[in-house]
């Protein structure tokens, strides 16, 4: 059987292939050279299968979808206080590469306006690396959410350089305000260098699966940066990701994204995939035109709007039975799912209100795939609480989703393979 994936992908590509409104960036001479008629969609899930159609390979600069990599390598690399000491996460409503800072701290708003973005570049690597190093930095950065060795388009960057009066600009006014410390045409050189970076739409999925697997590149399998940090990028793309189109964005598609002037376009949806897409021609706004079209089918075809509720809570207790009679009744909780705080509150619920009348209780783990820090620690307070009532309980727990369960002060519990060893123990 041909997998259903890339025939859907190829489907929508056809969809959105006679939109040829929008024009490619022209402002970095160079971009404007591109070949507007190249369209790709990739999708890569968290355990590293890669589907694609369309341009996956071409390669093309990766222009501002560096700015959240580079923004999580310098939280990384510092930690998060002195970053957001220099750039703000405050959505700005404004075009990408707008003059302004926040009026009282000379801050950028966010690192996804070049103004933030040129900051974070200087906050890539340790303080004392020279420009050179800190480039490097970010390319061995990019490299490891990409999972393979990216280099650089020497003659995009020579002819975006030409042309930096705006971002020097910006990068003038952040040295005025001790925002950047070092010589701003070196950070603005870095900076351009970074967005120089060439990538394919497949290694751009790679990179977004990067963030969507918690830190962990799906394909080399390296932790490239800490989960706090992925919390934070990810909040920041879904702010702020899409500029002055952010609010649209977020209502619409609802998967925190990333675009970039050659016409690339990246979506990480947390836990599931990354997904990225490549059309040169840009809104007014500077998004690909259809790049968000693209997302907008997604987003609706397959539920992924981040905001979709999740169906989880509802169904965790299967079942809720007694098994035997008299003193050898055992009430058997059946739970299954994955159970984070609504799905184990509902468990709660469910004891609560059954409030069990046989000595002995069983909670059956059998077809739990999952369990957080927050529902683990909820059952075993159940657990504690049946202990404290009088009951002896059993966790059923073949595959032990919660290792060496200690209820605590008070609580005792049986762990048992098999619900039958909980039966069989008391007849
Ligand atoms: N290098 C481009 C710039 O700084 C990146 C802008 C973008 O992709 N939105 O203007």
């Amino acid at each position: 059987m041909r997998s259903v994936v890339p025939d859907y992908l190829t489907e929508v590509l056809g969809d959105v292939e006679p939109d040829t409104s929008g024009e490619p960036a022209d402002y970095i001479p160079e971009l404007a050279a591109a070949d507007p008629d190249r369209l790709g969609a990739v999708f890569a899930t968290v355990d590293g299968m890669v589907y694609g159609a369309g341009d996956i390979d071409t390669e093309f600069t990766i222009q501002s979808i560096s700015k959240p990599f580079t923004y999580a390598l310098a939280l990384a690399d510092h930690g998060f206080d002195p970053v957001l000491a220099k750039v703000g996460v405050e959505p700005s409503g404004e075009a990408f590469n707008q003059i302004s800072l926040e009026s009282d701290t000379g801050r950028p708003y966010n690192p996804m306006i070049n103004a933030g973005a040129i900051t974070a570049h200087s906050l890539a690597g340790s303080a004392e690396l020279t420009p050179a190093e800190r480039v490097q930095r970010v390319v061995d950065g990019l490299s490891a959410f990409a999972g393979r060795p990216l280099t650089m388009d020497e003659t995009v960057c020579a002819s975006e350089m030409e042309h930096a009066h705006r971002n020097l600009a910006i990068a003038h006014m952040l040295r005025s305000h001790d925002i950047l410390t070092e010589d701003p045409r070196a950070v603005v050189d870095g900076y351009i260098r970074q967005c120089s970076v060439l990538v394919t739409t497949r290694d751009l999925a790679v990179m977004a699966a990067t963030l969507a697997n918690r830190g962990i590149n799906p394909l080399s399998e390296e932790r490239v940066i800490p989960e706090p940090v992925v919390r934070q990028v990810l909040s920041v793309m879904s702010t702020c990701g899409m500029y002055d189109a952010a609010g649209d964005w977020a209502t619409q598609v609802g998967i925190p994204a990333k675009s970039g002037v050659a016409g690339g376009l990246i979506g990480a949806l947390p836990g599931q995939i990354g997904i990225a897409t490549f059309s040169p021609r840009l809104d007014r706004h500077g998004n690909s035109v259809r790049g968000v079209s693209l997302f907008e089918r997604f987003s609706a075809d397959m539920g992924l709007h981040v905001m979709e509720v999740p169906a989880t809570g509802r169904a965790v207790v299967r079942s809720n039975e007694v098994v035997g009679r008299g003193p050898d009744a055992l009430r058997v909780l059946r739970l299954q799912g994955g159970i984070g705080f609504a799905a184990a509150e509902r468990v709660v619920r469910e004891v609560v209100d059954t409030a069990p009348a046989e000595y002995a209780v069983a909670l059956d783990l059998t077809m739990v795939y999952s369990i957080d820090d927050v529902g683990r620690r909820m059952l075993l307070e159940v657990v504690r609480r049946l202990t404290l009532d009088g009951h002896e309980v059993y966790l059923v727990d073949p595959e032990e989703i919660i290792p060496e369960p200690d209820p605590g002060d008070g609580g005792r519990v049986t762990v048992v393979g098999h619900i039958d060893r909980a039966i069989h123990s008391r007849t």
